[in-house]
C-alpha cells in the first residue's frame, strides 16, 4: 500500500522542506495464515529514525513477525537540456560517480553517503523540478571532495573540455584552491 501526502505512521517526523513524500507502509498480511488483522505490539525508531520497527501479532493464529517501514521522500523531476522532463535516477547519478571513480582508493561508504548528500541538496531546494546541469554541479561538487582524479574525469566530461588547454586550465585552477591538497580525499 503507498500512501501519498501525510503520513500514517504517526512515529515518524517529518521535517524535510519537501511538499510531498511517499511513504510505504507494507500490507500487513498474517506471513504464517495470510490473515489481515494483525496487532502492532511495539513501535520504535531504528536506523538513525529514518526507519519505524514494529512488532506484530497476528489476531488470528497469534504469530508474531517484525516488520520495517521507511518514508521514502519524492525527489524532483529533473529538466533536461533539450527541455523534457523525468524522473530523479539515483542510479544513473551513482553509476555516473562510479565510472568516475573507477579504481580510484574512495570506499563505497563515502560514495553512498555523497550520494545521499547530493539528494539531501536537491530535496532541500523544495523545487519539483531542477535543472539537469544542477545535478551535474552537485555531482562535481562531491567528486571535488572525494577524490580529485574521479573530479577531473567527470569534468572533462561534463563540462567537455574542447582541448588539452582547457583540461589543464582546470587542473591549475584546482591547485590553486587552497582546500584542494593532493591528500584530500573528502574522506573525513
Ligand atoms: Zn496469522
Amino acid at each position: 500500500m503507498r500512501i501519498t501526502g501525510r503520513c500514517a505512521c504517526k512515529p515518524l517526523q517529518y521535517d524535510e522542506t519537501s511538499l510531498s513524500f511517499t511513504c510505504r507502509v507494507i500490507a500487513m498480511h498474517c506471513p504464517f495464515c495470510g490473515a489481515n488483522d494483525t496487532r502492532v505490539s511495539d513501535s520504535r525508531l531504528v536506523a538513525e529514525g529514518d526507519q519505524v520497527r514494529r512488532r506484530r501479532q497476528c489476531a488470528v493464529c497469534s504469530e508474531r513477525f517484525t516488520t520495517y517501514e521507511t518514508a521514502e521522500l519524492i525527489m524532483p523531476r529533473v529538466i533536461k537540456s533539450d527541455g523534457s522532463r523525468e524522473l530523479f535516477d539515483e542510479a544513473k547519478l551513482r553509476a555516473g560517480m562510479l565510472r568516475s571513480l573507477e579504481k580510484r582508493p574512495v570506499g563505497a561508504e563515502a560514495i553512498e553517503a555523497a550520494v545521499e548528500r547530493i539528494r539531501q541538496t536537491l530535496r532541500a531546494r523544495g523545487e519539483r523540478e531542477i535543472h539537469a546541469r544542477d545535478v551535474g554541479e552537485e555531482v562535481m561538487h562531491a567528486l571535488k571532495r572525494l577524490d580529485k582524479v574521479a573530479y577531473i574525469r567527470f569534468a572533462s566530461v561534463y563540462r567537455s573540455f574542447q582541448d588539452i588547454d582547457e583540461f589543464r586550465a582546470e587542473i591549475d585552477r584546482l591547485a590553486q584552491e587552497p582546500s584542494f591538497r593532493p591528500d584530500d580525499t573528502g574522506a573525513q
